[in-house]
């Protein structure tokens, strides 16, 4: 599926558009730095998409160990699961997609939580393999068309 404009905004302005709250220049990811995409901190800053972080909603920390997800479960650098946390965080996304009535997501490419298409082997090593974050599932799985940043900026004029 592809994006349009029109999937930010209805006509009473309500965002409609759930964007990983690390594109948009907020410092959650495990390093406790942010990867901002202009065009998405615009969209934020005008009110035309709300901004998430799965892994912090989740009770996670920031800066936090890097996880991956292996074997159907996602672990970090040093072996502690923490698969629940990123459910509650998928559970929470998908909550606040219903809530502002989201019918699009730019998610973070190959995060355990945000990634779609691909994400990390689960070695830690940078390798990719087919497969999505739990987040990104949780909300494809809901009925909401899931992009990552790349596919965004390469679709929307
Ligand atoms: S969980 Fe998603 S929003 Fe949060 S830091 Fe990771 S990629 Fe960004």
């Amino acid at each position: 599926m592809t994006f349009s404009k029109s999937d930010t905004a209805d006509e009473a302005s309500e965002p409609k558009i759930l964007v990983s709250a690390c594109l948009a220049g907020i410092p959650c990811r495990y390093d406790g730095k942010s990867t901002p995409v202009p065009e998405i901190v615009r969209l934020v800053e005008e009110g035309l998409a709300v901004p998430f972080c799965p892994e912090c909603a989740g009770g996670l920390e920031t800066p936090r160990t890097p996880a991956e997800i292996s074997g159907g479960r996602v672990l970090t650098r040093d072996g502690r699961d923490v698969t629940e946390a990123f459910e509650a965080g998928a559970v929470l996304a998908a909550a606040a997609a219903k809530e502002h009535g989201i019918v699009t997501a730019v998610l973070k490419s190959k995060s355990p939580s945000c990634g779609s298409g691909e994400i990390y082997d689960g070695s830690f090593t940078g390798r990719l393999v087919p497969g999505e974050g739990v987040t990104a599932r949780a909300l494809r799985e809901a009925g909401i068309n899931v992009i990552t940043e790349k596919d965004f900026v390469n679709e929307y004029e």
